[in-house]
């Protein structure tokens, strides 16, 4: 396998601590070795160890450019499985760019965004689900979504798909087999063992659709939504929860027109939340765009938070969002426990029985540990869970699993309308080819290109 070398700094373009330059292809310990001179002058790279690192200078022919160190990874045990040279130089921008341009010129080819992992995927290291791990890693904006992400990268997917495949892969070649050579082996009684195999696929394949949810969660944060009457004081609570001003907190009720979104992060725990406009019936045309658009909020949310004025008696307004969300994954926060106790837990638990209900002040902010500390045990445990799970967080690797799914329907109507064997093959067929370009298999140079297009430069 020659592949020509790319390189590419890997490392942040801003002014910090280290810089990395990464070279990959058949020449790129050659290409370190015109510009890499050691202390003495006489080390070469070509000479030294797999995986061990050197000190030294970068030249561009008498002219010094950087004291660094150089990492050398040789083929096959690389991150692209090709050769890899690291140049760590000083972190300054030009300083950086002085050392691409000069392996450049003495032969690499700068590389395009994402082209590593995509020499990773090509050359059979990591497989489709692993490459689309690696962005996810670093655009994780959690520590519930980098979990899962690094999951992903280790290959939980790729093992759950493979196994799935090899099954029906067998089925195919039972049926197959059988067909070639009737006199040996027969199909008899074999449909309602196919139709037991095709039903566990279906099983596994449902439940990795089913994780999408969560897997989007993951991804986007926990779909959240604050509702409340005008000044249950929403906006308050959002501004301690997301630590600036950015929502304008008034005393007029009805100030909070339309709604914000917030990606928040509290222990770990991704939240996309938006502070919505009081859910009430009103005749302001402007706030009634608000409040519409907070129902739409409310039905679509994964999780709501309930504000009540724990200093007001529970109005019409209350009781209309009550309704409105009674069946969703509610948390109650009674709020101006400092004034007054008008509204208590006790008045709302009759009218919210199941839901955890919660005292604060967000005036005084207490009870917001509490609050923290809720949120974290729901999403770990029952109501919103995330363990040890595969989650499917991809929407194409989502679009090939349904279409694997239906597949298999389709090999299911056949063998309960009693379909000759050859038919269940073809649908089977389509399921493993489908399952296959989840991890990449037989898929385009087109899809393939799209995917690491969205890389960033030097991973
Ligand atoms: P929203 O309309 O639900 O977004 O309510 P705001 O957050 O704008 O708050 C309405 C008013 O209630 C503001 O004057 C806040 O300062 C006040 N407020 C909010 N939370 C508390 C609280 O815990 N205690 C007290 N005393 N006032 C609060």
């Amino acid at each position: 396998m020659v592949s020509d070398t790319i390189a590419a700094i890997s490392t942040g373009m801003t002014n910090s601590g280290i810089g990395k330059v990464r070279m990959s292809g058949s020449d790129a310990v050659e290409i370190a070795d015109r510009v890499y001179k050691s202390p003495g002058g006489k080390k070469r790279l070509k000479d030294v160890l797999s995986h061990t690192i050197h000190y030294g200078y970068i030249y561009d022919g008498d002219q010094l450019i950087d004291e660094v160190i150089v990492l050398v990874m040789k083929a096959p045990h690389s991150y692209t499985t090709e050769d890899i040279v690291e140049i760590d130089c000083h972190g300054g921008v030009v300083v950086m760019k002085k050392i691409l341009e000069t392996v450049v010129k003495y032969g690499a080819r700068p590389a395009e965004p994402g082209e590593f992992t995509k020499r990773a995927f090509l050359n059979g290291r990591i497989d489709l689900t692993q490459a689309e791990a690696v962005i996810e890693v670093i655009n994780a904006k959690s520590e519930m979504a980098l979990s899962s992400s690094v999951r992903q990268l280790k290959g939980n997917i790729r093992l759950k798909i493979a196994e799935i495949r090899e099954d029906i892969i067998s089925s195919i070649a039972f049926i197959e087999a059988a067909l070639d050579d009737p006199e040996h082996m027969s199909t008899e009684g074999f449909s309602e063992q196919l139709k037991e195999n095709v039903q566990k696929d279906m099983r596994a394949l449902k439940k990795l659709l089913d994780s999408a949810d969560n897997g989007r969660m993951l991804r986007e944060g926990i779909k959240t939504v604050i509702v409340g009457k005008p000044n249950a004081g929403k906006s308050s609570l959002l501004n301690i929860l997301v630590g600036d001003e950015r929502a304008i907190v008034t005393d007029i009720a009805g100030t909070t027109r339309d709604t914000l979104e917030e990606f928040i992060n509290i222990h770990g725990v991704p939240l996309n939340i938006a502070d919505t406009a009081g859910i009430r019936d009103t005749q302001d045309i402007v706030e009634k765009i608000g409040v519409d658009k907070a129902k739409n909020f409310a039905e679509d949310a994964d999780l709501v938070i309930y504000v009540v004025d724990g200093s007001t008696p529970l109005d019409e307004n209350d009781y209309e969002i009550i309704n409105l969300i009674k069946d969703k994954k509610v948390i109650v926060l009674i709020n101006k426990t400092d004034l007054a106790a008008v509204t208590d837990a006790d008045t709302v638990r009759r009218l919210m029985k199941e839901h955890p209900i919660l005292e604060i002040s967000a005036k005084e902010e207490t009870g917001i540990d509490q609050f923290e500390v809720l949120l974290k045990d729901m999403f770990f445990q029952g109501n919103v869970t995330f363990n040890d799970e595969i989650y499917i967080t991809n929407v194409r690797q989502k679009t090939a699993i349904a279409q694997a799914l239906e597949s298999l329907q389709l090999v299911m109507n056949s063998i309960e309308e009693g379909m000759p064997e050859d038919f269940f093959s073809i649908d089977l067929m389509n399921a493993y080819e489908q399952l296959g370009s989840v991890i990449g298999e037989a898929v385009g140079e087109d899809l393939v290109d799209k995917i690491f297009s969205d890389f960033c430069m030097g991973k």
